[in-house]
């Protein structure tokens, strides 16, 4: 569904030059839940506009579904956010208008004309299991509520893509978890393919793929070594508040020129610091990296 390859974007504001992504590797299998995580600035928001079609990237690769978002006209573009992707941010005040009902907020974007609409509507807000508060105006429902409400509407024209940009960052962690257990089931019945970008450890625990951005480039994969749904059966309700370094498998990506790109904890642990040449042995079908001697 998503392949980016040594993705670059740079914003120019004036004379000044910020370099948001560079050289970004990611490839998103259709129907999966990935998170990413990384410090504030590390190219989070960026990463999200340009896979949304908000942002034009600079240079590398792109394509979304089929589409090369580098290549792509403003025509097709235009279509591609209406079609291809849904957005959800944290602040949902963007999406949403306090003094129409959710049913009337969901039906807002939807293309479809008369009935067809209000059924479309009322399937999205049964799917987000807020069928009860339909007619409800938004400032009567809570956080929680309204986020869900935004969900709805961005799933309102059936995209394939679903992308959420700390969507659980003004709600409480209880409800955090409502909102991550809608997606996963969102995924499963829908087929749909949801990336949430969050800087909450114990919420990208609970997600079988976790992607680390540090400084605009990848820097790690992590996969749960047993999915999520599999440690509930097991464990019960409220398995897995571990963060991602506990549950998870960590790798190093590898982009197509075969370079990878080691964690950097992993290298100040052997001392690595501004050393720019790593010796590189194979033993025993390892491949070792250690200190210069
Ligand atoms: P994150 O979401 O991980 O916090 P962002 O993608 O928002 O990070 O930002 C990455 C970098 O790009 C930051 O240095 C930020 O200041 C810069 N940046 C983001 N958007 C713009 C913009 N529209 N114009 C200029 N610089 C920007
Ligand atoms: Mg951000």
């Amino acid at each position: 569904m998503i392949r980016c390859e040594n993705l670059v974007k740079i914003y120019k504001r004036a004379d000044l030059e910020v370099v948001a992504l560079q050289g970004l590797d990611l490839h998103v299998e259709a129907g999966e839940l990935t998170a990413i995580i990384g410090n504030s600035g590390s190219g989070k928001s960026t990463l999200l506009n340009v896979l949304g079609g908000l942002d034009r990237p600079t240079a590398g690769q792109v394509t979304v579904d089929g589409k090369d978002l580098l290549q792509i006209s403003e025509n097709e573009l235009v279509l591609y956010k209406r079609e291809s992707v849904g957005f959800v941010w944290q602040n949902n005040a963007r999406n949403l208008i306090p003094y129409l009902t959710a049913q009337e907020n969901v039906e807002l974007p939807i293309l479809l004309k008369g009935r067809r609409k209000q059924i479309r509507a009322l399937e999205m807000l049964d799917a987000v299991g807020l069928s009860h508060r339909r007619k409800n105006r938004l400032n009567q429902l809570s956080g929680g509520e309204q986020q869900r409400v935004a969900i709805a509407i961005a799933l309102a024209n059936h995209p394939k893509l679903l992308l959420a940009d700390e969507p659980t960052g003004s709600v409480d962690s209880n409800m955090a978890n409502q909102i991550l257990d809608l997606f996963r089931n969102l995924c499963r019945s829908l087929g749909l393919t949801i990336v949430i970008v969050t800087h909450d450890p114990l919420l990208a625990g609970k997600v079988d793929r976790v992607i680390a951005i540090r400084d605009g480039k990848t820097s790690s994969e992590m996969i749960r070594r047993k999915s999520y749904a599999q440690e509930l059966e097991e464990l019960g309700s409220g398995a897995g508040a571990e963060q991602p370094e506990q549950s998870h498998i960590e790798y190093a990506v590898l982009d197509r020129a075969c370079r990878l790109q080691i964690p950097s904890a992993y290298l100040d642990a052997i001392g690595m610091k501004n050393k720019n040449k790593i010796r590189v042995t194979l033993e025993e079908g390892r491949i070792v990296l250690s200190p210069p001697q």
